[in-house]
């Protein structure tokens, strides 16, 4: 028997992928919107691919923005972009 994995699918190429394997978009209480690598932030969570281009994807169809219902600003999908790179390539 197999066992069920949980899949979620990428808001860049919507894809649907193991949960664990992708990264969560989480939009805290507060609101602050950030790249959760260990899936345990508090709030609500969008998926992402780890890498760089699903999210640009994402961010380009404006993904993140209709996953939170917020609108999220330019230097706030930078950082994003910018943690992406620095924590994907392991
Ligand atoms: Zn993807």
């Amino acid at each position: 028997m197999q066992k069920k994995i949980p899949m979620r699918q990428c808001v860049g190429c919507r894809e649907m992928r193991p949960k664990k394997e992708l990264v969560r978009v989480v939009k805290s209480p507060e609101g602050a919107i950030s790249l959760d690598f260990r899936g345990k932030a508090p709030g609500r969570g969008a998926y992402l691919c780890p890498n760089r281009e699903c999210l640009k994807k994402a961010i380009r169809a404006k993904a993140l923005e209709r996953a939170f219902s917020t609108q999220i600003p330019p230097e706030v999908l930078d950082a994003l972009v910018q943690t992406m790179e620095e924590q994907a390539n392991e």
